[in-house]
């Protein structure tokens, strides 16, 4: 049986993000482009290895107005940080794939939006959104790619996919 797993990281921030471990490596965060400063594996090869409790430093920011969150929670980065040297080679190694990725998520977006929508997309507080009509229904596969990305999944409030990274640069 071969690995299975994902890797979950955080910046000097402590926001977190995380990808597949056959993924592309992604060395920086995608809410502040910061490098990581920590990572951990977790495997899943033999069922779900849980993933450490991460302390909460500060809540995700929510809008006076709206109360809708308009910035990622911020965790407190454990002890054990990643070597610098390794993150500085991982950067190096990394292309600047901005609109490829961008491309990339849009066009996984446009897989599930049967309906379609002349304005499929709504901007603010540095959070972009995406409006498919399927976008519940995306396979697990596509929502980590998505994630990975720098999308997430709002499905408690708005059922659209948002972006930080694409929200503001
Ligand atoms: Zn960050």
């Amino acid at each position: 049986m071969s690995y299975e797993g994902y890797e979950i990281y955080l910046c000097e921030q402590g926001h977190r993000w995380s990808r597949d471990v056959y993924s592309p490596k992604a060395p920086n965060c995608p809410h502040c482009k910061g490098p990581r400063v920590w990572t951990c594996s977790i495997d899943q090869t033999n069922g779900d290895e849980s993933e450490p409790k991460l302390e909460v430093a500060e809540p995700a920011p929510a809008c006076g107005s709206c109360s809708q969150p308009i910035g990622p929670t911020r965790y407190v980065v454990p002890e054990k940080n990643v070597k610098p040297e390794d993150v500085e080679q991982e950067i190096e190694e990394q292309n600047p794939t901005g609109l490829q990725d961008f491309v990339e998520a849009l066009t996984i977006l446009m897989g599930y939006d049967s309906e379609g929508s002349y304005s499929p997309t709504n901007c603010q507080h540095d959070i972009l959104r995406v409006y498919v009509s399927e976008g519940n229904d995306v396979t697990e596969e596509d929502a980590k790619r998505l994630n990975e990305l720098g999308f997430d999944w709002d499905g408690d409030d708005l059922e659209c996919w948002y972006s930080f990274r694409f929200g503001s640069n």
